[in-house]
């Protein structure tokens, strides 16, 4: 597997918010969302095996494992590296941009599926795979990250549209302009949680953390 990097944090965004958790990041990515804070992993990384980043999550000593990326999906071993963990009775979080399809990724009670929709500022909402909506599960996550208001309704019509059994999150672009997306949630009574990334308010825009 080509790999970015691999570091312990806390878990910035969505349900498991402030968790300790060892993120594995790959490299490579289909999409080119105009706002991409991690423009970074699109190139280079390191080769290592499945067994290799095994090692180095284990070393963490933590029980939570986030798979991010780019795009995780697009490499192969990301499915065996899963299994892996899971066997190993890790919690897996599987960070995806909502374009690939999940059928391949492990079912188990201790996997958790962040999927992403790409609204109209990311440029990339006409690359997403919705039927995608349907394999996600009550322990998985629906992630918005929304800019503006056009975002914030071509939401609210995914929600409308499509039976969601999963958690749905709203998270505003940049993770701190709370208030319009609270506001908007509230007005409209949509059933979601409105988070921050907890990592840019803590840390910035630092790599790594
Ligand atoms: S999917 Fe994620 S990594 Fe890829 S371009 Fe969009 S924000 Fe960046």
């Amino acid at each position: 597997m080509k790999v970015i990097e691999i570091f312990r944090s806390l878990q910035g965004e969505g349900v498991l918010i402030g968790t300790p958790t060892v993120f594995v990041r790959l490299q490579g990515c289909n999409l080119h969302c105009e706002w991409c804070d991690t423009g970074y992993a699109r190139e280079g990384g390191k080769d290592m095996s499945v067994e290799q980043v095994l090692k180095e999550v284990e070393a963490f000593k933590t029980q939570f494992v986030c798979l991010t990326g780019g795009e995780p999906l697009l490499q192969k071993e990301s499915i065996r590296l899963m299994n892996k963990l899971l066997e190993k009775l890790y919690h897996v979080t599987l960070e995806t941009n909502g374009s690939i399809s999940l059928e391949d990724v492990p079912c188990a009670e201790n996997m958790l599926i962040s999927m992403d929709i790409k609204c109209p500022s990311s440029g990339m909402q006409d690359k997403m795979l919705l039927e995608n909506i349907e394999l996600l599960s009550p322990a998985d996550q629906l992630k918005f990250i929304v800019a503006d208001d056009e975002d914030l309704k071509y939401a609210d019509n995914i929600i409308k549209k499509y039976d969601i059994k999963s958690t749905i999150v709203f998270t505003p672009v940049g993770g701190m302009n709370l208030e319009p997306v609270a506001d908007y949630v509230l007005a409209k009574k949509i059933n979601a949680r409105v988070l921050p990334q907890l990592h840019k308010l803590i840390w910035g825009e630092s790599k790594g953390v």
